[in-house]
């Protein structure tokens, strides 16, 4: 059976932590879009760990992990992932690495940094990782596919292609150094070195993983409201952050998702520029930040803070619907644990109207909250196993946002740990 995990709002939901707990008994861990700019924590009997491009199911000896044809793939960041692994003890995972999964070069790095130069004030919060530049080239057909790599001579004139184009840009647009057509192929052949190991058709192996009655897990990052086209755009990122999207950045067919786990935080964050409605500041945005998820509520791969807000049930039910979810796992529901009342956004109020539909862009950025209160717990839930044992005011919480959002809350989670989560 195929299972994806996805995110339900900016991302930062809690998807690796839900994942690694699935991985548990999947046979096969994907990453199907995206790539290393976001970052999974994940929490288990290691230690604590970000990953960017490694599936979450790496700390399992029976999983396979698979970078598939829709990742953002940067070798070197992806190699210092596994041995960041290794060298704390973790066992060498079993990677899978698509075929035709595209390659990040070093040269979207500097065309992220430099389009943010340029833009100054006015840039999208760009994590700097090349990605919207990654998948740009991937769109415009001058990409280079990880199979590209091992056919040297269709290599060497497309590195003079891409040097050609990339170079007018860098000379008339960014005032920066060019391009070196010999350089550019170094790094493919470091690439290629590197990877050799790993590459398969991974669209067949998933396909025969199918037929063998294997559980695979679809590992999304960031989440619905970050989709190019269902999320806030431009505000967005560059690869579709959307479970269907599983079908095409792993390689196997559609209607073999069968289940849709959306990872929805029992309040907001965000990073990088974009309408929050639900955003909160000062005093009351730092406590929640400095208690949020495991550590505090700073970005997993930059460190940024993230911008806080209360629970968005316009947006949730939004990025509920449109990925398709069976099932809702609510996290990170114990940090709420010392607010004496908790309110949730239930509504959008625009141009004087109150709407629970979430807008396109130009609406969303006039959005005003409309808040609810509900009354708080004041203790601590973390430990609990026991749906009936959580205070009545933490399940009246629960019920409250699952009637709103209108999909089933099956699992609740009220820790980071693996065993920190409770079936309903
Ligand atoms: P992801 O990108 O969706 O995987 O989310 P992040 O890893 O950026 O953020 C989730 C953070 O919350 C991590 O630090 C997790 O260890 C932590 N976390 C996940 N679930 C829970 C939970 O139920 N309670 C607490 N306190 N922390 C959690």
């Amino acid at each position: 059976m195929v299972q994806a995990v996805v995110g339900a709002n900016w991302g930062d939901e809690g998807k690796g932590k839900i994942t690694d707990m699935l991985a548990e008994k999947a046979d096969i861990v994907v990453r199907f879009q995206g790539g290393a700019n976001a970052g999974h924590t994940i929490v288990n009997n290691y230690g604590k760990f970000a990953l960017h491009t490694l599936p979450s199911g790496v700390f399992y000896g029976h999983t396979t992990s698979i970078i598939g044809n829709g990742v953002a793939l940067n070798i070197p960041v992806l190699f210092s992932e596994i041995r960041g692994l290794t060298d704390r003890s973790v066992p060498m995972p079993k990677i899978l690495i698509s075929d035709r999964a595209q390659i990040v070069m070093s040269y979207h790095i500097l065309f992220d940094q430099y389009e943010e130069e340029r833009l100054a004030g006015k840039s999208f919060g760009s994590t700097k990782s090349g990605i919207a530049p990654f998948y740009s080239d991937k769109y415009a057909k001058i990409g280079f596919q990880v199979s590209e790599l091992f056919d040297e001579e269709r290599l060497v004139e497309k590195v003079q292609r891409v040097c050609e184009i990339k170079n007018v840009q860098l000379e008339h647009l960014y005032h920066k150094p060019t391009l070196v057509p010999e350089e550019i192929l170094a790094e493919l052949k470091r690439y290629r070195e590197m990877v050799e190991p790993f590459v398969c058709d991974t669209s067949a192996y998933l396909y025969e993983a199918i037929q063998a009655g294997k559980n695979i897990l679809l590992e999304g990052q960031l989440g619905s409201l970050k989709d190019p086209d269902h999320g806030i755009y431009p505000m967005v990122t560059s690869s579709s952050t959307l479970a269907a999207y599983g079908a095409i950045g792993a390689g196997i067919p559609p209607y073999e998702i069968k289940k849709i786990i959306t990872v929805c935080k029992a309040y907001s964050s965000a990073v990088g520029a974009g309408a929050f409605v639900s955003e909160i500041f000062g005093d009351e945005a730092d406590e929640l930040r400095k208690r949020g998820g495991d550590g505090g509520e700073y970005g997993a791969t930059t460190g940024r803070p993230r911008r806080m807000g209360w629970f968005d049930c316009v947006a949730s039910r939004y990025g509920c619907r449109i990925q398709g979810t069976t099932d809702v796992a609510f996290t990170v529901l114990d940090v709420l644990g010392y607010l004496d009342e908790i309110p949730v956004c239930v509504g959008y109020e625009i141009d004087g109207e109150v709407t629970t539909d979430f807008p396109t862009t130009a609406k969303l950025e006039k959005a005003k909250p409309v808040l609810k209160v509900l009354p708080g717990w004041k203790t601590d839930i973390r430990g609990i196993r026991k749906y009936e044992e959580l205070p009545e005011n933490c399940r009246n919480y629960i019920e409250f946002i699952e009637q709103q959002i209108g999909f089933p809350i099956t699992m609740v989670s009220n820790g980071p740990g693996r065993k920190d989560i409770i079936y309903r």
